[in-house]
């Protein structure tokens, strides 16, 4: 599964902390994320990620065009519900084209971790016919 991502300023360690948590299943798929994100969760657990641009720079977008070309099947956004984004509109459009797409999408901890035992429990292998 091609799995993305991305955490707001405030809410990186907590992405790195569900990193490092989730490694054993994370590394059986594809990681992707927004440039700083997957930087930090590179220098935190040695996994293999593929870092789009920066979101504020367009990396929201291009995981919504990934997610629109049928090639993401998870999107794991920890969003920061306090604080305003420069790029709000990015960030509503990739929510936006999760629901288009009935892409699987968490905006918090305790979905990203529901979401994460569900796909190791094959919850999510109705996505592999999507691929077809
Ligand atoms: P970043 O982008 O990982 O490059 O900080 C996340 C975002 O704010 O969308």
């Amino acid at each position: 599964m091609n799995i993305a991502l991305i955490a707001h300023d405030k809410k990186k360690d907590d992405m790195i902390r569900f990193a490092i948590a989730y490694k054993k299943i994370l590394e059986k798929h594809f990681l992707y994320a927004t440039g700083t994100t997957g930087k930090k969760i590179i220098e935190a657990t040695g996994l293999k990620v593929h870092c789009f641009n920066s979101g504020p720079l367009g990396g929201d977008q291009q995981i919504g065009a990934y997610i629109s070309d049928n090639k993401m099947d998870l999107v794991i956004f920890l969003r920061d519900p306090l604080t305003a984004q420069p790029h709000e509109p990015d960030v509503s459009a990739l929510l936006r084209l999760s629901d288009v797409y009935s892409i699987p999408l968490a905006t918090n901890m305790g979905t990203a971790e529901i979401l994460l035992r569900g796909l190791e429990q094959g919850f999510l292998d109705w996505r592999n016919y999507r691929h077809n």
